[in-house]
């Protein structure tokens, strides 16, 4: 199963890194962490997951998300199909069973945080191993909470910002505001919450989810215009599955399908395909990773041209010639040429080209 973040980057990604690691050089492309903020319930987990194209986070009406679960994606290539979790906490012991890595997600967070509703800051690490993800970090916050409920301190609210906070100040971390549609945009958390962090918003992108449970005879057309509050990457919004949906067991692939379906038929975002559905948001979040890496390149290529440099010096004094070395440099300097124009031509929008050649 290919995640929908990974659908256009994979190859290109997945190539370079093939070739920084064929040469055996120290660079490498870091990808920026994406985290999602909001308050309780909001979908936040469900987004993170329908990214990824798989069941595997604790998801509910009620607090689910009570430690902050730092989602490494692994790509493998050993060419095995095999897709697999891995915890931190328990080394060695590899998870095949998705629903198990909930199970184990829901017994580590009761192990912290308590049996009730209470919330620690202490990090939950899961690796994702598949051939077909990016290696990227997600990761998934407990939601702002205002009232404190059961053994929750009174500061929760406080206590739950500053965690947040701690992740998304971070220059490099993308941020998904998550908003519900049935919720007024003015009052959201996620935006707030970013917005502190983020004031000028170069890292966020708002998200509205639960298009489908509005009120009869409301849309969020001005809401995914940014006509209600601006936001300089945009909106998404999205049908994740609803509370029936995960109790009924219902994949993510019946959902996107579904979430596709609701798009359809619903003549009001007609025209605003760009803003609709969470192959959009894969799409968008995309789009921000490879500026990135086109960012990050020339870094790249001058990093490379130095290690060359002193390993050719090193050589040299010695007296070895080592130009099957020197070769391979050029080469990869070649190549991260061609892929720093491919790259522009894919901000431009030409995806196909790419992927095709
Ligand atoms: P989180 O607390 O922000 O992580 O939210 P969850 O992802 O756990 O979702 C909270 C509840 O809202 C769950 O019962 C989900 O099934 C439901 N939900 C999330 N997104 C949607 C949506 O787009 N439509 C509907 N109908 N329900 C949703
Ligand atoms: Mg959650």
């Amino acid at each position: 199963s290919v995640s929908p973040l990974g659908h256009v980057l994979i190859p290109i990604v997945n190539k370079l890194q093939d070739i920084f690691a064929q040469l055996g050089t120290s660079s490498t492309i870091e990808l920026p962490q994406v985290a999602v903020v909001g308050s309780q319930s909001s979908g936040k987990s469900s987004v993170l997951e329908a990214l990824v194209g798989r069941d595997f986070l604790p998801r509910g009406s009620d607090i689910c998300t009570r430690r902050p679960l730092l989602l490494q994606l692994v790509r493998t290539a050993d060419g095995t199909e095999e897709e697999y979790g891995e915890f931190l906490h328990l080394p060695g012991k590899k998870f095949f069973d998705f629903s198990e890595i909930r199970r184990e997600i829901q017994a580590e967070t009761e192990k912290e945080a308590g049996g009730n509703k209470g919330v620690s800051d202490k990090q939950i690490r899961l690796k994702i191993y598949s051939p077909s993800v990016l290696d990227i970090t997600l990761v998934d916050l407990p939601g702002i909470t205002k009232v404190p409920v059961d053994d929750q301190p009174s500061d929760i609210e406080a206590r739950i910002r500053t965690m947040i906070l701690s992740y998304i100040k971070q220059p490099s971390c993308l941020i998904l505001a998550v908003t519900p549609a049935n919720s007024y945009l003015v009052n959201s958390d996620a935006l707030q919450i970013a917005g502190n962090a983020d004031p000028n918003g170069d890292r966020t992108i708002g998200v509205i989810t639960k298009l489908d449970i509005m009120d009869r005879g409301t849309d969020a057309r001005d809401l995914l215009l940014g006509k209600v509050i601006s936001l300089r990457l945009g909106y998404v919004g999205v049908v994740n599955r609803s509370q029936e949906d995960i109790m009924l067991n219902r994949s993510i692939k019946d959902a996107l399908a579904s979430e596709e379906n609701f798009f359809r038929s619903h003549n009001v975002y007609n025209g605003l395909v760009d803003r609709c559905g969470i192959p959009q948001l894969a799409k968008k979040l995309n789009l921000i990773l490879v500026q990135h890496i086109q960012k990050v390149l020339p870094e790249l290529k001058s990093h490379i041209n130095s290690e060359l440099y002193s390993v050719s010096k090193e050589y040299a004094s010695y007296g070895e010639i080592i130009e099957s070395k020197v070769d391979q440099g050029s080469l990869l300097l070649n190549i991260l040429s061609k892929y720093s124009k491919a790259f522009s031509s894919m901000v431009e929008g030409k995806n196909e080209e790419m992927l095709t050649s």
